[in-house]
């Protein structure tokens, strides 16, 4: 089956019992065994849960992976992946990714001995260079947050696993429609699914999707022991959100390509971040390696970062607020929201500029979005 078709049905046969089309929300902790031990599949529900289950096979198929797990949070999705790790082991990590995933790399992991280094990951040879023995994991997002940087994913793989490392890469960005790391030899992929799989901003979750079952078995023994599960209205919501991915995706692309090519020709605008724009020094990998260049945007205005920061407080439409992949229009400024917990120079050496201003690109009508940011801009200068 085609990805459209998978995203409907994949995980969701109509419910055996009453020929409901939609998977039902069995709000329930428990299962009545018929003996001790003795049940159909499910005895709690922190450790098997069927609307958790059906989301788990969605999310699986999306990524055309074997094994799915869904977790309460991505954070919640990436402290199983790093608690399968122990003190000594060493993970080398893009320096452009999600703030709180360096957060909870540097404030939570470091102290249990779990050994990080921060590199700009798209430069395979600072790849390289940072990989030990000791590695484990290479961690890395492609696009990047909020860079917008592309990393060679087939590459990067075939350099960690060279060195005996698993290559995780946190696929929020692009979406399994747009992109899918397993094919591209990477072996685990995480999601925030409060983003593009939600897609409604109405919810709050985390997926792992693998092909390596001792990973899956490991992992799914870390999901019960650790506790960091979905509730069940949560996991239908991102069930009903991932069955409009594709269409969805579609039109946050057709509708970014429209915003970074108007913002590029715009003569109060000095840079534009989008790997769909030619002059992106990765567009010709995202072109391999993605279907379409996605619907995250960053930008910056001539004027330094108070311009910057002000005309984030300009738009109508585009609203102020952290998160992105929902259908209605987001602005944020990274270093004050969403990367605020990583430090100056860590932030400098990345080349993350304090006036950044990251765009998520909803499905408003494009004419009206353009309209908002110009009025915005003007407001500004
Ligand atoms: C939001 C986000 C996360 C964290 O996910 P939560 O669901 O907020 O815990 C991780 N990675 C990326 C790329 C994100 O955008």
């Amino acid at each position: 089956m085609r990805f459209a078709t998978t995203a409907i049905h994949a995980g969701q046969p109509p419910d055996p019992a009453t020929g409901a089309i939609m998977t039902p929300v069995y709000l329930t902790s428990t299962f009545v065994q018929q003996a001790p031990g003795v049940h159909k599949g499910y005895d709690y529900a922190r450790t098997n849960h069927p609307t958790r289950a059906a989301l788990e096979k969605n999310v699986a198929a999306l990524e055309s992976a074997e094994h799915g797990l869904c977790f309460a949070s991505g954070l919640a999705a990436e402290t199983a992946l790093i608690a399968t790790l122990k003190s000594g082991d060493h993970v080398v990590c893009g320096r452009d990714v999600y703030g709180g995933t360096y957060r909870l790399f540097t404030k939570v992991f470091e102290s249990f001995g779990v050994d990080f280094t921060f590199v700009n990951i798209h430069h395979l040879d600072e790849l390289r260079k940072a990989l030990k023995k000791s590695t484990r994991i290479v961690w890395l997002e492609s696009p990047s947050n909020p860079l917008l940087t592309i990393t060679d994913l087939a590459e990067a793989s075939r350099l960690a696993h060279e060195r005996g490392a698993k290559v995780v890469v946190d696929n929020t960005f692009a979406t399994p429609y747009l992109q899918q790391p397993l094919a591209l030899g990477a072996d685990v992929v995480v999601h925030s699914t409060t983003k593009y799989l939600g897609g409604h901003s109405d919810v709050v979750g985390g997926a792992i999707a693998t092909n390596d079952k001792n990973l899956y078995e490991r992992l799914k023994f870390l999901q019960n022991a650790m506790g960091g599960v979905p509730g069940p209205l949560d996991c239908f919501l991102v069930l009903r959100g991932t069955k409009t991915l594709a269409v969805r995706m579609r039109q946050h692309c057709e509708n970014a390509r429209r915003i970074a090519a108007f913002l590029r020709e715009h003569r109060d605008v000095k840079q534009v971040f989008y790997p769909g724009l030619p002059s992106h020094p990765g567009h010709e990998t995202a072109k391999r390696q993605m279907r379409d260049f996605g619907g995250m945007i960053s930008l910056e205005l001539h004027g330094g970062t108070e311009r910057n920061i002000a005309f984030t407080s300009k738009t109508k439409i585009f609203a102020l607020a952290e998160s992105l992949g929902g259908v209605e229009s987001l602005v944020g400024h990274p270093i004050t929201m969403t990367h605020a917990s990583i430090p100056k120079e860590e932030r400098q050496r990345g080349g993350l500029p304090d006036a950044l201003v990251r765009l998520s690109v909803g499905l408003e009508d494009v004419e009206d979005l353009i309209e908002d940011l110009s009025h915005a801009i003007a407001a500004t200068g």
